[in-house]
């Protein structure tokens, strides 16, 4: 283990909006002798792994599991879907947006970006006007971020949706669920998506090294024709050797042993039961933040992230110089500002293997941050948060609030 000194007492608090907390029933599976992947035995654990993704991507078409970063994930949906010179339709949410466009020009694919302002989700109305403009039908695909790790900002991806029907557009639909799924509802078919993309270090409490794409027929079709060129990344050679179990190169073995435990405490949980507990830590969160008179960047209350909150500096007051106190004395992550709002936002990351006491400790480790740190701010913060979880029950099934 790298310490940059002395052991510090007490697990780390790793409250970045991902990686997440690796439980340690995922450490355990994920500790056990690498197998043939080529053998009798990793067949069962490449279909169990397969088959599980699908019930969290809530789709009963096709899941690929990559081992790499959500990064590759993100340029196999470009590459598998797109041909040289194509045009996409992104939208300017944030840093994670950003870095996608970026991605896909470096393919050679030509983008256009609806603006934002980094503090809501994709506007479903602006799509749908853009869409409409474009009746020679150029535009090949919307590609939208679902959770904005970067501003703690959802897109509706339902209504884009819908919107990308009432434009009677043909375009795919591909939606970057990095940090979305398996901690903010996700619908994959009834949502009409089509090329998914995730990560297994957020909402997937795993380690990072695994990425998926989730695929609809439509995103197969397109694949057919699309001529970026692609080896690694092909989905062909990865859909005709997957229903034996096996990959078409190594797997990342070891992580998908913690992949199918962690679907296993995903479904043993009950994903509605997962998405009601990140909604009830995220709004007493928020609660904490208002009482402490700072103010959370998202400023659509629909579209307030379960996943993370960022929170924006009084004027004056650096968030990374609060950061490095908050690590230093107490043994706490919290997210930092990426791209345009570096310095001026910290991010607080409620998601993964997270419950009331995990999230009670994160804001303790805040208000006493702010504090130690000369963050103008009231007291009170975690008592709201408290009398909020109080409040409300934290037992499966009873979550009315
Ligand atoms: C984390 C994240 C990424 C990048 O994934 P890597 O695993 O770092 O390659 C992309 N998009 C979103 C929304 C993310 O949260």
């Amino acid at each position: 283990m790298i310490s940059l000194n002395s052991h510090p007492a007490g697990r780390h608090f790793l409250q970045i909006p991902g990686p997440s907390t690796v439980p340690d029933r995922i450490l355990r599976a994920i500790d056990n002798a690498t197998i043939d992947h080529r053998g009798p035995e990793f067949a069962v654990l490449g279909k169990a792994v397969i088959a599980g993704m699908k019930k969290i991507f809530q789709t009963e078409s096709q899941v690929v599991i990559y081992p790499s970063s959500g990064t590759g994930a993100w340029e196999a949906a470009l590459v598998n879907t797109m041909s040289p010179g194509d045009l996409v339709l992104m939208a300017e949410t944030g840093q994670f947006a950003t870095l996608w466009r970026k991605l896909a020009e470096k393919m050679g694919v030509r983008s256009e970006f609806i603006p934002g302002d980094w503090r809501h989700g994709v506007d479903p109305a602006a799509v749908e006007a853009r869409l409409a403009q474009d009746t020679g039908h150029e535009i090949k695909a919307v590609c939208v971020v679902h959770n904005e790790t970067s501003t703690g900002a959802t897109s509706r991806i339902a209504e884009v949706r819908r919107a990308i029907d009432r434009a009677g557009h043909p375009a795919l639909l591909m939606v970057d669920t990095i940090s979305g799924l398996a901690s903010a509802d996700y619908r994959h078919d009834e949502w009409g998506v089509d090329v998914s993309v995730a990560g297994s270090q957020k909402g997937l409490m795993m380690p990072p090294g695994l990425s998926f794409n989730a695929l609809s027929a439509k995103a197969i079709a397109a694949s057919e024709q699309a001529k970026l060129p692609r080896s690694y990344w092909d989905w062909k050679e990865m859909l005709a050797i997957n229903p034996t179990g096996y990959f078409p190169y190594t797997p990342a073995t070891n992580l998908l042993y913690g992949l199918n435990e962690a679907i296993d405490m995903l479904l043993e949980e009950g994903l509605d039961n997962v998405f009601a507990r990140h909604h009830r830590h995220a709004e007493a969160t928020r609660r904490a933040v208002r009482a402490w008179g700072l103010e959370v960047l998202c400023l659509n209350p629909d579209e307030y992230s379960p996943v993370l909150t960022a929170v924006l500096m009084p004027e004056g007051h650096s968030a990374d110089a609060f950061r490095k106190i908050v690590l230093e004395r107490f043994n706490m992550s919290l997210g930092q500002g990426l791209g345009k709002v570096s310095g001026k936002v910290f991010r607080i990351g409620h998601l993964g293997d997270f419950n009331d006491l995990t999230l009670c400790g994160t804001l303790s480790g805040v208000e006493m941050g702010l504090a130690a740190a000369g963050v103008p701010h009231k007291k009170g913060g975690v008592q709201a948060a408290l009398d909020y979880l109080a409040q409300t029950s934290s037992a499966p099934m009873a979550r009315a609030a």
